[in-house]
């Protein structure tokens, strides 16, 4: 017998837990929530339906396969079903592939600015996270590469970029690939896929025929259906097998399930997502440049926000800046907890949300200036 407490695993101890977006500022009414990356005119009415005409199964465990919604993302994106699989949110996917391909001894590469969730995904196995350097807030493919050793057994790499935005041009990804060892996995994050105009290696068909491409995609930024936690990727066969063991039986819920093959069938609601979410991109982009003698900096970006670049110090900082947004009810994600003290990102909202928080971040730098 004895008295001392249960011990965490060491590496669960080098963890923190994952710090969302703010939903609520302090105090005040909530003007906009520019803090997630979530769509803001929200599911198609096709999603709703369908999410309602399947509440009364609630007694019923899901489909444990996705079968439908597998068949229907194959449809629509010429992919075979056997390639696909499905998670609660691609979250879930990235985590999968952790646990199945790597643990203590082993490197997991993300770079400087990524997802949050790839260094998460990382310690949670016990592997050991190699950061590489970006260059101005882009991924570098030769350092990449130049990290790669024989410990190396999986990269992290969302493109387009969270949280700056950018985008690696689809020869970037080639190179990449054709760089790779076979026996370390890319793991091409792909989340903002739909936001992309122009030229873009999308994966879809690389993951079918090479041995280690594993692409990601999710129903929670332009199918609006964050809440429902819904995930893809798609993978070579022998990968997808390793997954289907690691990955929970009954991991996409039925409503989530049913949400997503309404969504994939209504292409004019996500055309308008797309359009809208692109013009009021570039146009806020075009305001944060007219504040440019401010030293604010638009990142150029392929996705549904925009990172913003702040002074170092002076009055106008970015943690003055996200200060006075929240005064006035704007939430969005300073991002000093993934240490960049100097930005702040901005999720497109709608037309009202997004002229507002041009508005606010007028009056503060002209009120600090
Ligand atoms: C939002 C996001 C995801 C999606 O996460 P879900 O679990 O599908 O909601 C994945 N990767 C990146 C880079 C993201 O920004």
């Amino acid at each position: 017998m004895t008295n001392a407490a249960p011990t965490m695993k060491p590496w669960i101890e080098a963890m923190h837990a994952y710090v969302p977006g703010k939903a609520k500022a302090d105090g005040v009414p909530v003007v906009a929530k520019l803090s997630s990356n979530e769509n803001p005119w929200g599911p198609s009415p096709m999603a709703v339906a369908a999410m309602q005409a399947v509440l009364a199964e609630g007694h019923r465990y899901p489909d444990p396969a996705s079968t439908a919604l597998r068949a229907a993302l194959g449809a629509k994106y010429g992919v075979d079903p056997a390639h696909i699989i499905c998670g609660t949110g691609s979250d879930e996917i990235l985590h999968m592939i952790a646990s199945a391909f790597a643990g203590p001894g082993d490197e997991i590469i993300h770079v400087r600015h990524g997802f949050a969730v790839y260094e998460g995904a990382t310690r949670r196995v016990g592997a050991t996270p190699v950061v590489v350097p970006d260059v101005d807030y882009t991924a570098d493919v030769g350092a990449v590469l130049a990290a790669v050793t024989p410990a190396t057994r999986i990269i992290y790499l969302a493109n387009p970029n969270n949280p700056t935005g950018t985008l690696l041009p689809a020869a970037d990804i080639r190179r990449l690939i054709a760089g790779l060892p076979t026996n370390v996995i890319l793991v091409l994050d792909c989340a903002y896929a739909e936001f992309v105009e122009g030229d873009y290696e999308d994966g879809l068909a690389l993951a079918q025929t090479l041995p280690n491409l594993i692409v990601t995609r999710t129903f929670s930024k332009i199918h609006g259906l964050a809440a429902q936690r819904i995930g893809w990727a798609v993978a070579p066969l022998a990968i997808i097998a390793a997954l289907d063991r690691v990955r929970g039986p009954f991991n996409v819920t039925t409503t989530g399930q049913a949400a997503a093959v309404a969504s994939l069938a209504d292409d004019a609601h996500i055309d308008m997502v797309r359009s809208e979410t692109i013009r009021l991109r570039e146009w806020l982009a075009g305001e944060i440049a007219s504040l440019g003698n401010a030293g604010l900096r638009a990142i150029p970006s392929a996705a549904n926000f925009i990172l913003v670049e702040f002074p170092e110090d002076g009055p106008i900082t970015a943690a003055a800046c996200n200060e006075w947004l929240l005064e006035h009810g704007i939430i969005c994600r300073y991002l000093a907890v993934q240490n960049m003290p100097r930005t702040l990102r901005i999720s497109i909202g709608t037309e009202t949300e997004t002229r507002t928080v041009a508005a606010a971040l007028r009056d503060f730098v002209e009120g600090a200036a």
